[in-house]
């Protein structure tokens, strides 16, 4: 089987090595929103943060054509899209997305996590998707734009953040088979909460047997809508169950984990060393489980990056010889999970509640996020 080895790993700029937001944001001029949500709606959405459901008054776009390259750069009134029925993304899934956070710290500046890896992610998804680049300080700019038009709507709740959901999408109107000559780059923002409402509540995950989200030479590592489509019937029917998430196994021998729909995974074993399944072309290279494992190698613990096989994985439950598992995501940061189960098993993870080293990496993590902590990596990016 290949190993982490094989592949290359997603690179990005760090935050020093980044050009300022304020020399940046310039590349997408603001057309102010003549009609901004009011007082009222804004305090609604504030006090409320629900996931994903308020979004704030602008938006970023810029489109693509073979002919020009990128164009049109600019932030907006965030409206709805005019799009062809015929447009290509909605016949043949032609898109990809990233997914990160503004964080507002004590000092009311407000800051994002490793956007040079993010920026890079998402050209590694172009290129599988047969999509365009764009320039990674496009990428960066585009978020110090929006969230300079949209300063407002970066909570100063603990916990609480603005979620920002850069995508890219094929416009061209065209029902034949082949990758779009339009395509239109976009950034929304929704204000979040804190993802456990009630502290930090371990889920319980169900492992399908039947069910796989990616498979070898398919998109398993690019972040597209295809991989989350395929993953809401299994999450339907865990759910059913009463499960929270689905851990989905390796389509070629259904014997090893994969990742969750959108969450990578760790355990922990007793001796304080972690494990965490390899890049094997079929999971996404999340920008969490990165820099978690730096956290735990600077910490001087043993991390492998491992092929993690359920038979063992459920003996090592039984045994005690792993003590902690969690899953791990821009959204919720760090997820523990107390309970795995399949068809025919059952298995509580530790004593079911949220372990030391769960805690402890998604207080440290979270701790950088927030500047309360030095940053020795420069994750941190200064937007506003
Ligand atoms: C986005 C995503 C993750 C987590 O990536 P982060 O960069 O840590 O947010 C993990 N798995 C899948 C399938 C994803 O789409």
């Amino acid at each position: 089987m290949s190993t982490s080895s094989d592949l290359e790993l997603l690179t990005g700029p760090t935050a020093a090595e980044l050009p300022p937001a304020a020399e940046l944001a310039g590349r997408f001029p603001l057309t102010a929103n003549p009609a901004p949500a009011d007082a009222e709606t804004y305090r609604r959405c504030m006090d409320a943060l629900a996931f994903g459901v308020s979004f704030t008054d602008h938006m970023v776009r810029a489109t693509w054509t073979p002919q020009s390259g990128w164009r049109g750069r600019r932030t907006g009134p965030y409206e709805p899209l005019t799009l062809s029925p015929a447009a290509a993304v909605l016949h043949y899934a032609q898109e990809i997305f990233e997914g990160l956070k503004a964080y507002r710290h004590q000092d009311g500046s407000v800051w994002t996590f490793r956007p040079g890896f993010n920026a890079a992610r998402m050209n590694a998804s172009a290129r599988r998707l047969a999509l365009p680049e764009l320039p990674e300080e496009d990428f960066v700019a585009s978020l110090a734009a929006l969230v300079a038009a949209d300063e407002r709507w970066v909570p100063a709740t603990p916990g609480a953040s603005l979620y920002l959901r850069p995508f890219m999408i094929a416009t061209e109107p065209f029902l034949g088979v082949r990758p779009a000559h339009e395509v239109e780059y976009l950034v929304i923002a929704s204000p979040v909460g804190p993802y456990f409402v009630n502290g930090f509540q371990p889920v319980e995950i169900w492992v399908s047997q039947h069910h796989h989200r990616a498979g070898a030479g398919g998109m398993g590592a690019a972040k597209t809508g295809g991989n989350y489509a395929a993953s809401l019937l299994p999450q339907q029917e865990a759910g059913e169950k009463g499960f929270a998430q689905v851990c989905f196994l390796d389509a070629a021998t259904n014997s090893y984990l994969e990742e969750l729909g959108g969450m990578n995974l760790f355990v922990v074993h007793r001796d304080g060393s972690l494990r965490t399944p390899s890049l094997t072309g079929t999971i996404l290279e999340g920008g969490t489980r990165g820099a978690i494992i730096e956290l735990l190698r600077d910490a001087g613990r043993e991390v492998r990056e491992d092929t993690i096989y359920l038979d063992e994985l459920r003996s090592q439950l039984r045994s005690g010889e792993v003590v902690e598992m969690f899953a791990c995501g821009t959204a919720a940061v760090l997820t523990p999970i107390g309970r795995l189960a399949g068809a025919d098993w059952d298995a509580v993870v530790g004593d079911g509640a949220a372990g030391p080293v769960t805690t402890g990496l998604y207080e440290e993590l979270t701790a950088i996020q927030y500047g309360r902590r030095p940053d020795p990596h420069d994750w941190m990016y200064r937007l506003v």
